[in-house]
């Protein structure tokens, strides 16, 4: 399974993070978790076909947790669906999305199952596929909420292959049949038994997705011994008051609940906009659970990193917030790029008429070199912005071949030229 956030907004989106949404691939499907404004661009984004969604779970009537629904069936509607889906919601989803389509007048294509939860229960599973199953709680928020557990079925054990051979099965069918747990008998009477073969069988991965909660038993219950725990962590420790106030966590209540639940892996996400560094709640996260990480946008997290490696292509790279990551990303393009620089730097030096005060005007008329079109536009600005900082950098640059400084990407697009 490959967990991908989508969004990891909390409530409002910010400049760089968008409303609540995670996307679980598991073989060639999609399950959608939460459905904000913006998902299905991100998915886009991501590299997830929005035609493989199978499955989308919504969380709670909050609106950043399925402002995006409408649009993503009406895409869906759109690309001409012919398969069903299958949504999961609080009581009422089926009437909102009705309502949204019979408003605009579209009668949709494709079927929608839908699963409704009402408040009264303890636990239910809401899918129960073949391969895996899909269980609900109610969690502890101000309004009526629950978290998700994704759940693989055990797999079959391992077939020992040489030692089948050495026994005398040879057709693929016996192995079939041993795998799926039968004895097997060959032409002259012997029979082999499965469990001489077979393994024991191997325990499925599992996923867990609490958000919107302040801590609460039924949390630790969902993620139990999970691959991956996805939790909110709104607030840090320091405004626990209000986390408590508005029923959300705090990073330590995320962490609490991965200890008590032993999952191999905490996630945190919905960070509230006041952090515009999130890793401030990473680090208080940390000190009691290990091993924890943020949820970042797009970026894909592998329960089995050996086996499902590459199988999602993200389309939007994102950039390390490092300083010499930029210098060695890829060894031809950073060369091509000092290659260019220098060459402006040169070029500078031979016609001392160019000064800083008349290249504002030059700027514009197509006299840039390719190194200067690939500056990021906030330097542009910064550079016509002041003169006298202009004229330093310049002096450092004739005099020396120290590289421009640059500067620290805020979301994966700053490296694309969109103004
Ligand atoms: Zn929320």
């Amino acid at each position: 399974m490959i967990i991908v956030p989508l969004g990891v907004a909390s409530a409002t989106p910010t400049a760089t993070r968008h409303l609540a949404s995670v996307a679980l691939w598991r073989e060639g499907e999609i399950h959608l978790f939460d459905c904000g404004e913006n998902a299905q661009m991100r998915m886009l984004q991501a590299g997830l076909k929005r035609s493989k969604i199978e499955n989308i779970f919504i969380s709670h009537f909050d609106v950043d947790h399925y402002s995006g629904l409408i649009g993503l069936l009406s895409t869906l509607q759109l690309q001409r669906r012919e398969k069903p889906l299958t949504i999961v919601g609080p009581k009422g989803i089926k009437k909102y999305v009705e309502w949204n389509f019979k408003f605009a007048n579209i009668d949709l294509n494709f079927k929608i199952n839908y699963k409704e939860v009402s408040e009264d229960f303890e636990v239910d599973r809401v899918i129960d596929h073949d391969d895996y199953y899909v269980e609900v709680r109610p969690l502890n928020h101000t309004k009526f909420c629950m978290g998700f557990r994704f759940q693989e079925k055990d797999k079959p054990g391992k077939v020992d292959a040489v030692k089948a051979e050495k026994l005398g099965i040879s057709e693929d069918a016996q192995y079939k049949a041993l795998k799926a747990g039968e004895d097997v008998e060959l032409e002259d009477g012997t029979i082999i038994k499965s469990y001489d073969i077979v393994g024991h069988p191997r325990p499925g991965d599992s996923f867990a997705y609490i958000t919107d909660t302040k801590y609460c038993p039924n949390s630790v219950k969902l993620a139990m011994n999970t691959n991956i725990l996805y939790h909110e962590a709104t607030f840090s420790e320091s405004l626990a008051d209000k986390a408590a106030e508005t029923g959300h966590s705090t990073s330590i209540d995320a962490a609490r609940v991965a200890n008590e639940a032993q999952t191999k892996l905490l996630v945190i996400g919905h960070f509230s906009a006041r952090y515009t560094n999130p890793f401030v709640l990473l680090r208080e996260a940390r000190e009691k659970f290990f091993p924890a990480w943020l949820a970042t946008e797009l970026r894909p997290i592998y329960t089995d990193p050996a086996q499902e490696k590459g199988i999602v292509q993200q389309k939007v790279y994102i950039k390390e917030i490092d300083d010499s990551q930029g210098k060695s990303s890829g060894p031809s393009r950073s060369k091509r790029g000092s290659d260019d620089k220098q060459k402006r730097f040169r070029k500078r030096k031979g016609s001392p008429s160019r000064g800083s005060s008349d290249r504002g005007s030059s700027r514009g008329s197509g006299g840039g070199s390719r190194g200067r079109r690939e500056e990021y536009p906030e330097r542009r600005k910064k550079r016509s912005d002041s003169p006298r900082r202009d004229q330093d950098n310049n002096d450092h640059n004739q005099g020396t071949s120290r590289p421009p400084k640059h500067i620290t990407p805020r979301t994966p697009f700053d490296d694309f030229d969109r103004f």
